[in-house]
């Protein structure tokens, strides 16, 4: 459960097994790969899913459903039809791995939060892979021609990320019409590369002079800490 997920919303979150990407800070780690491992015990089937929403129905909202990365889910259409059947506002978290896949279902969702992870030039170093950055940019241009309500975020880690890059990504976004912008800053717990978890520090009055700039460049800008 919860009410940060999908903004203004009493949702609950469903989180899909695997991810292609390799964030250094990724903190879900046993959702990357395809088939979950022995460890994992919240392992749940569609039905099981279902059979918890028909339970909360008039009393959740909305639905989220995260990652892992949700594109890749073959049946992520299907699974979002049936969830807007029931009576849920559907939201999907992503980082926008295929236009091809998020235009099967974008006009199924009420909202969006779309990671973009860094600016171009840094994608590959980011994420562990290479030529994302096209699809992310698509995906990005069909929540801009789609109308519908989504917010872009991106996850800082110092040791990836320069205070003025991080401003470039901001107007590059802002630039392109994105009205709703995030920063969620990487607490260094529990990260996929273990030398970022130790986590490098901005001087403060250099932060705060970034979320100024930020917060001026959006309708709604958030420092997540
Ligand atoms: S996109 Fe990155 S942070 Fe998100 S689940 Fe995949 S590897 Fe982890």
């Amino acid at each position: 459960m919860t009410t940060i997920d999908f903004p203004d919303h009493l949702a609950c979150v469903i989180y899909t097994q695997g991810c292609p990407l390799r964030c250094g800070y990724c903190q879900n780690t046993e959702l990357i790969p395809l088939v979950p491992g022995l460890s994992v015990d919240a392992r749940w089937t569609w039905t099981d899913v279902v059979e918890f929403l028909r339970a909360r129905q008039g009393l959740l909202e909305a639905v989220v459903i995260s990652g892992g990365e949700p594109l890749i889910q073959p049946y992520l259409p299907r699974m979002v039809k049936q969830v807007k059947a029931m009576g849920f506002k559907v939201g999907l978290h992503t980082a926008g791995i295929s236009a091809a896949a998020l235009s099967r279902v974008i006009d199924d969702l009420d909202w969006v939060g779309l990671d973009i992870k860094a600016p171009e030039e840094d994608y590959a170093r980011v994420t562990g892979r290479r030529n994302l950055w096209p699809q992310v940019e698509q995906c990005l241009q069909l929540l801009l021609q789609g109308g519908g309500a989504f917010e872009c975020r991106t996850t800082v880690d110092w040791h990836y990320h320069t205070v003025p890059k991080l401003r470039s990504l901001a107007q590059y976004l802002s630039q392109q019409g994105v009205t709703h912008y995030a920063v969620q800053q990487n607490h260094g717990t529990g990260c996929l590369d273990p030398k970022l978890c130790q986590p490098l520090l901005q001087p403060v009055d250099i932060i705060a002079q970034l979320q100024h700039q930020l917060d001026s460049m959006f309708t709604c800008f958030t420092w997540r800490t």
